[in-house]
């Protein structure tokens, strides 16, 4: 059959235009050798440097910055025609554009270079990449990192939310679930949760950290999250709240996988003729259980930092462990062990004036093994609390109190070693040392 290919054009158009736009079909390929991946950061809020708008923004690929639009006038023609700048990448549909002659790249699957920028905006996984993670990588300066293992930026400011992405994309079943799906349907938040887990375990990153100052400025701004109490804890129960409220998916793995329930039952009174006359029994479910430490002041009973009480873990448990000891009256008895059970320390008054400073810092003691119930138990995340005292050039920066500073070791369960990620750093731990530290949270993983 014959192809009047004219007739794809209308039919009042003059001859010129049509010619014209059949040979604009076909992209300049040379502009690609301008592309500098180094300057490209997708990490940071996704706004027109221009008009500041979020909508239809482009990442110019060759200086990395945001310009809206593709039409003429628009901030990004401009700047392909002010700057000979000449590639883009749509940042929401993930579709390359040559500018000023607004050409899209359609066969960008077939180049290895823009397949690499995409992956590098949004990564995608099949079940048989996560297989053989955590594996070594090498970022674009050829720097050596272990994906899912990863440090991150400005840790003075974000280093709460550092530990909590890095505690649930390191708790399995969740992570898979990150990793493989895409949330088109399920809102922006999860959305963009689910690129910050994806991120994480990138292995093509162009560097070798990230950071998550956009996301939890979004959760601030449009997600209502409360930063003047923050700590893990509180942004962990935050984030599983939220992440419960918004998937049915997750919200299930959730709750199949870290969920547990207490059995708590109060007695009013106890004589020795009519045993113990019970009052009220309550089953709560819990994401974290919160172990209290043995009442310590820094500045009473002749303290000092050389001299910090110490307690084992197992200790802590008994309240929970021992079926048949009240506490105050109550007995805790716990009816569902999940598969992951997180712990939290509970270190700060914060009805305090200096909730830092005046912290509980007894020492827990641990080793990497636990049992529960006859349950067997493996660490697989020690989130620990380190302060930041204020220098004198700070003055009052923190209300006359010390600062909390937080660092995450987790456990590579396939080379059998702890890292420790500190702010960018990450660094290899030995097992037997990490109590050494004020642990705020655990995450234990129940062994088969
Ligand atoms: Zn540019």
């Amino acid at each position: 059959m014959k192809i009047d290919h004219k007739r794809r054009f209308s039919v009042n158009e003059p001859k010129q235009e049509a010619v014209k736009k059949v040979k604009s079909q076909e992209p300049d390929y040379a502009y690609l050798e301008t592309v500098v991946r180094e300057k490209i950061d997708f990490d940071s809020e996704k706004i027109c440097c221009i008009t500041l708008s979020p909508l239809n923004v482009y990442c110019c690929l060759v200086c990395g910055h945001y310009y809206q639009g593709r039409h003429e006038k628009s901030p990004a023609f401009i700047h392909s025609i002010n700057e000979n700048h000449h590639v883009f990448l749509n940042l929401t549909n993930l579709k390359f554009y040559i500018l000023p002659q607004n050409i899209q790249i359609l066969n960008d699957n077939k180049i290895q270079l823009l397949n690499g920028i995409k992956y590098a905006l949004y990564p995608t996984y099949c079940t048989k990449d996560l297989q053989s993670f955590p594996k070594q990588c090498f970022d674009l300066s050829n720097r050596a990192y272990l994906n899912g293992f990863i440090g991150f930026t400005n840790s003075a400011a974000y280093d709460y939310a550092h530990t909590v992405l890095l505690l649930i994309s390191h708790i399995a079943p969740l992570r898979d679930c990150f990793l493989l799906n895409h949330f088109d349907n399920e809102g922006e938040f999860i959305k963009r949760l689910s690129i910050c887990i994806k991120k994480i375990w990138s292995p093509k990153l162009f560097k070798h950290h990230l950071s998550v100052n956009d996301f939890v400025t979004y959760l601030k701004v449009k997600e209502g999250l409360d930063l003047r109490f923050i700590d893990p804890r509180f942004f962990l129960l935050w984030l599983l709240n939220k992440i419960c409220s918004s998937s049915k998916q997750l919200k299930s793995i959730l709750n199949q996988s870290c969920k547990g329930k207490v059995k708590i039952t109060k007695i009013e009174n106890e004589t020795e003729e009519n045993g113990p006359i019970i009052s009220k029994v309550n089953v709560k479910p819990f994401w974290v259980l919160t172990l209290d430490l043995p009442e310590f002041s820094p500045f009473k009973d002749g303290n000092t930092v050389e001299n910090l009480p110490q307690v084992n873990i197992i200790q802590l448990l008994t309240k929970f462990s021992n079926r048949q000891t009240y506490y105050a009256d109550t007995l805790f008895e716990l009816t569902r062990l999940p598969q992951f059970l997180i712990f939290h320390f509970n270190r700060f008054d914060r009805s305090s004036e200096h909730p830092v400073k005046n912290r509980n810092q007894t020492i827990v003691e641990f080793s990497s093994e636990l049992e529960l119930l006859h349950a067997k138990y493996r660490l697989k995340t020690n989130v620990v609390h380190v302060v930041i005292k204020a220098s004198s050039t700070d003055g009052n920066a923190f209300n006359g109190d010390e600062r909390s500073h937080w660092i995450t070791q987790l456990y590579d369960d396939k080379n059998e070693k702890w890292i420790e990620v500190d702010g960018l750093n990450t660094t290899e731990r030995e097992a037997e040392l990490l109590f050494l530290n004020e642990t705020f949270i655990q995450v234990w993983e129940k062994q088969e």
